[in-house]
């Protein structure tokens, strides 16, 4: 809006010429007046001399008109030659014929004009007095004076002059101080609009008016420059705060960004942890079943295109909740990633081992070409964990079980293959520890059945559907009941099922701990029973499987059943099988010899089938060996089975242990066991198992047993 210069400068230049302009027209105006007065004045002037001299000629012409002496007119007339403006003089009779004249030099006087008015006028640049000569109101001529104006004329010039003269000096004045007035306002209005100009256009809030005046412009610019160094001020504080303002942004932006560059580095490793944990272990880092399942189905597609074989192997390790329930989940889970490290050492690149959850593993075998090398994958993921395992100060024994099912003979979806390696994994523990079972449609059956079994014997623990029986336990030597073995049965409707069937199966489905929970605290309330019933005072045995006796509550389990019971530790024997000792030594001594410090008595069972080293048998907290029933049943009939058993019974008495012959049947076995100094017999020879009113008859029968205390053989 300040660009246009031109503007401003139009504005001021209109006032100047219009006030030059009133000033021009009022000098005129008043010129004109002026002059006008000097010409009538002049002119009134003119026409009263010539009155006064037409006046003076008549009265000195009256006379000459009364005697017709046209001479003395003439000589009248002829003083008018004292004023050279007259150009002529006439005197004319009431009938107007011309009586006396006058002529100036070099005039031509022109007819007499009858028309011509009296007084005095102008006409043709002269001036005509007309007038009639009286005398007592008779009129007796006429009198005409004719003056040339050229006097008028100089007049009227020199008037003009003057006027135009004093016209030009006052317009130049006027216009000098209009000039000057319209500096003293356009010069501050410019410097006024210049700084305007630098301050919107180029922010210079340091610029400052220099006038100095007391008029309102001196005001004007002194609050202009006021108001500039406020908005300096102002300025200048803005700047400060947008400094400030500038470096916060900056730095929140940096902060913003560094946010932003943690989040988006969280996203990203969230999105791994999520598909890790989606897809992956987090114990064993191994894929997980989602992932197995998702590899299987590719796997399936591949092999159907491809026309190739794909191995699924189901693997369970056993025992593992044993050590699990003893040693508590910390080695479980230590256990677990080294048999993963071992599991995955075995197979190939192009395998897969995916934990299947718990204690179970999956193989996934790509690119099988023959049966063998099916056989030779199973026998190395076997071998793989013969070797103990070492976590913190435990040796761990661990053994797997492996089913096998392939694409496409024994199914052709993921849940069908993985059902059937499931099946003939249980088909391999049956077989025994270590073992690796290939799939057959037999299976199925057994697999329903088995799965019925397991449903009953779920409702049979609930409803505890069991029930003991004793085998009395006798003294070679004295030949006294010195204590009976409680054994369990399974009532299960009107069928009783051997525990050979079931205590297996409770094994695997976790179930042991509280059968033998319940055997323990029916036995010691029976042993009591009898006791208060006056019978012989005997000990009672339990069998304790492993997972049993290495189960985290065992010791308190015991200690309340006797506490329920009443009944006296010495009065109970805890029986363990070899295999105690092999999941975890350390934990199965510990166990053993808090028992043994409460005065309870430790028989290990069916012993000379296991696996243990005979040397740390020394140290172990046990009274009694059991000699397994195989080799009593081979007595007498080959000479290594009865140099085994009578160095188990050499064994034993070494270590100062009972020894006991269980499955006596024949009196032939009872007299090699006798010659071999066996101190104690158990089995049908004698008495079958017996139920408890049934025991307490048998024990009624005289047969004294008021010792516990078997006599050794020397
Ligand atoms: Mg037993």
């Amino acid at each position: 809006m300040w660009t246009n210069n031109a503007r401003p400068k139009s504005f001021f230049r209109k006032q100047f010429l219009v006030i030059v302009g009133i000033n021009m027209l009022s000098l005129a105006l008043a010129s004109g007046l002026l002059f006008s007065n000097f010409v009538n004045d002049y002119t009134d002037n003119l026409i009263n001399i010539a009155r006064t001299k037409g006046l003076l000629l008549s009265s000195a012409s009256t006379s000459a008109l009364l005697f017709n002496d046209q001479q003395a007119a003439t000589a009248n007339l002829e003083f008018l030659q004292h004023y050279p403006a007259t150009r002529y003089a006439q005197i004319f009779d009431t009938n107007f014929q011309l009586f006396a004249k006058y002529v100036r030099e070099g005039q031509v006087v022109p007819p007499f004009d009858k028309a011509l008015s009296f007084g005095g006028s102008f006409r043709n640049n002269n001036m005509y007095w007309y007038a009639s000569i009286d005398m007592d109101e008779q009129t007796l001529g006429y009198i005409l004076i004719v003056t040339d104006t050229e006097s008028l004329q100089a007049q009227q010039e020199r008037y003009a002059l003057i006027i135009i003269l004093v016209f030009i000096v006052s317009l130049l004045l006027a216009y000098i101080l209009n000039w000057h007035m319209q500096k003293r306002l356009t010069t501050p209005i410019s410097q006024l609009i210049n700084l305007v100009s630098n301050v919107a256009q180029e922010r210079q809030y340091n610029k400052r008016l220099t006038l100095n005046r007391n008029d309102e412009f001196g005001d004007l610019f002194r609050g202009v420059n006021l108001m500039l160094e406020t908005i300096e001020q102002h300025k200048t504080q803005l700047q400060g705060d947008s400094a400030r303002l500038e470096n916060l942004v900056k730095l929140r932006t940096e902060q913003l960004q560094q946010h932003s560059d943690r989040l988006e580095n969280v996203v990203q490793l969230r999105t791994e942890q999520l598909y890790n944990r989606a897809n992956f272990d987090a114990l064993t880092q191994l894929p997980n079943r989602h992932l197995l399942a998702d590899r299987l189905s590719h796997g399936i597609v591949k092999a159907r295109r491809e026309s190739k074989m794909l191995v699924l192997m189901f693997l369970d390790l056993n025992r593992f909740k044993v050590i699990n329930d003893s040693l508590g989940h910390a080695v479980g889970d230590q256990l677990l990633s080294h048999v993963a490290e071992k599991l995955s050492g075995v197979v190939r690149e192009t395998d897969s081992v995916a934990r299947w959850g718990g204690d179970e593993f999956v193989m996934l075998l790509e690119q099988i070409t023959s049966h063998d090398s099916i056989v030779k994958i199973a026998e190395e993921l076997v071998k793989s964990l013969d070797a103990p395992v070492l976590v913190g100060d435990h040796e761990l024994y661990i053994s797997a079980s492996i089913g096998i099912a392939i694409y496409p003979q024994d199914g052709d979806d993921p849940v069908s293959l993985l059902k059937h390696a499931d099946i003939s994994m249980y088909k391999a523990k049956e077989r025994g520890l270590g073992e690796y079972c290939f799939f057959h449609p037999d299976m199925l059956v057994q697999s329903v059945e088995r799965l019925s079994l397991e449903n009953q014997l779920r409702a049979a623990v609930e409803k505890q559907q069991f029930f003991l029986v004793y085998q009395p336990q006798i003294c070679i030597i004295s030949g006294k009941v010195v204590g009976v073995e409680a054994l369990i049965r399974w009532q299960n409707g009107p069928v009783v099922i051997s525990p050979l069937v079931f205590l297996p199966l409770a094994e695997e489905i976790g179930l042991m701990h509280q059968i033998t929970q319940w055997a323990l605290n029916e036995a010691c309330q029976q042993n009591w029973c009898w006791q208060q019933a006056g019978l012989p005072k005997i000990r009672v045995a339990v069998n304790f499987p492993v997972s049993a006796l290495l189960h985290a509550k065992c010791l308190e389990d015991i200690q309340k059943a006797l506490k329920t019971s009443s009944l006296d530790a010495q009065y109970l024997e805890i029986e363990i099988t070899e295999d105690s000792f092999m999941s975890s030594t350390k934990k199965a001594i510990d166990v053993l010899q808090q028992l043994q410090d409460l005065n309870i008595q430790i028989a290990i069972d069916d012993f000379g089938t296991g696996y243990s080293s005979l040397s740390y048998l020394r140290d172990l907290p046990v009274n009694a060996l059991k000699i397994d029933g195989s080799f009593i049943q081979g007595l007498g009939q080959t000479r290594a089975n009865d140099g085994i058993v009578q160095s188990i019974i050499t064994l034993g008495k070494s270590l100062n242990l009972l020894v006991v012959g269980e499955c006596v049947e024949e009196q032939a076995q009872l007299d090699i066991l006798s010659s071999m100094q066996c101190d104690i017999i158990q089995g049908y020879f004698f008495s079958k198992p017996l139920k408890s009113f049934e025991m307490a008859e048998y024990l009624e029968k005289g047969i004294e047993a008021n010792d516990i205390t078997a006599t050794k053989h020397p």
